[in-house]
């Protein structure tokens, strides 16, 4: 039988869509069932037929289901075939998508070459700004590890640091607007206020805290509210949710993963190899070119469902490396559950890649390089 995963992507699309048409922080369901995203009305028909095959008639309106949105999955009014480890999930979190909804309205809006993903622009801004502003492949690499760190490291930038990026990358786009400007503008939202500026962020991951709040709620982190400053200009840059959750927040073990390989590997880790395609790729035996020698890549993914990211998880084909990883976060590596739901929704449809946890890959990476020598 067919499970529900679709029925609530179906459903975070729908929600991405009247969050985006509405004011961030109170927004709702329309009034009028005309105004709701089509994607909402499927996941409504494919609940009905859910209900129905239960025995249950009495059909919800759209507002209940709004509702059932702010409930973890276990609760639900009626049973969602969904795996035991995403029970305790939610659509909607602290009234804002949570990181579940967001990932999973990212997977089915991927795949739709219609659709206006703030993710997807930034990503291709990024790209284009990394590859204008390079005469070869090497130099745009780097400028592509350069600026995936900065969106990673920088959750807050003073307007001065925008100069200095503007001096790094100068390429211009064919209006004659510097290609790292319109990365910037799309990535981040400008604050009016110059001087010193004063904000509450984590102290761990660096994500800005909302007036109230004591935690930052970013997966596994346990950083503390401090307070920290910025001399601006005129004002500061703060990364925009969508930055944050696709780009900063997963971002977080990948260049933890990264930095602490890069200090005894140097230039045998290759941070993002081929702009992306995998998240670490190493070079054991310094061929220069991937598939010849030993080469060991990893994929690291942070995400809330272990069961939705093994349905969808694809490796590169172009990373033809000798030992492919698909490669755990802590906190994710750790879950009840979560390696088996993952693992079991990837057998049989990908084939060669080991699971593993950071600490795991880091550890066998180290060993494996230090044999080398
Ligand atoms: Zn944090």
């Amino acid at each position: 039988m067919a499970d529900d995963y679709m029925t609530l992507q179906l459903l975070a699309v729908g929600l991405a869509q009247i969050q985006l048409g509405q004011q961030e922080g109170a927004w709702r369901l329309p009034d009028v069932p005309a105004g709701l995203p089509k994607a909402w009305t499927a996941g409504m028909r494919r609940l009905a037929w859910r209900l129905l095959e239960q025995r249950q008639h009495r059909l919800p309106s759209h507002q209940d289901v709004f509702r059932w949105c702010h409930l973890p999955l276990g609760e639900w009014p009626l049973d969602l075939l969904v795996a035991e480890g995403d029970e305790d999930l939610l659509l909607i979190e602290g009234g804002q998508l949570s990181a579940f909804a967001d990932q999973s309205a990212s997977l089915i809006l991927s795949k739709d070459p219609e659709a206006e993903l703030v993710e997807n622009c930034c990503f291709e801004l990024l790209l284009a700004t990394a590859d204008r502003n390079a005469t070869t492949e090497e130099e745009a690499q780097r400028n592509y590890v350069h600026l995936r760190s900065y969106f990673i490291e920088h959750t807050v930038v003073a307007d001065t640091a925008m100069t200095e990026l503007l001096r790094l990358y100068r390429a211009k786009d064919p209006q004659g607007r510097p290609w790292v400007k319109e990365l910037f503008l799309r990535a981040y939202r400008f604050q009016p206020g110059g001087g010193t500026v004063l904000l509450n962020v984590c102290s761990d991951c660096r994500n800005l805290l909302a007036e109230g709040d004591s935690l930052c709620g970013t997966a596994g982190c346990t950083g503390k509210r401090v307070q920290d400053t910025w001399e601006a200009l005129e004002g500061v840059y703060v990364q925009h949710r969508a930055t944050r959750r696709f780009f900063h927040d997963p971002g977080l073990a990948e260049l933890r993963i990264i930095n602490q390989l890069r200090a005894e590997l140097g230039d045998r880790l290759h941070p993002w190899w081929g702009m992306d395609a995998v998240d670490a790729a190493v070079d054991f035996t310094g061929s220069g070119e991937m598939g010849r020698g030993e080469w060991w890549a990893a994929d690291v993914k942070d995400h809330a469902s272990g069961a939705l990211l093994g349905k969808n998880f694809r490796w590169d084909p172009r990373a033809t490396a000798k030992r492919r990883f698909l490669v755990l976060p802590a906190h994710r590596f750790g879950q009840h559950r979560y390696v088996d739901d993952l693992v079991s929704e990837m057998e049989g449809r990908v084939a060669g890649v080991e699971v593993v946890s950071e600490a795991a890959f880091v550890g066998q990476v180290l060993a494996r390089f230090r044999g080398c020598r």
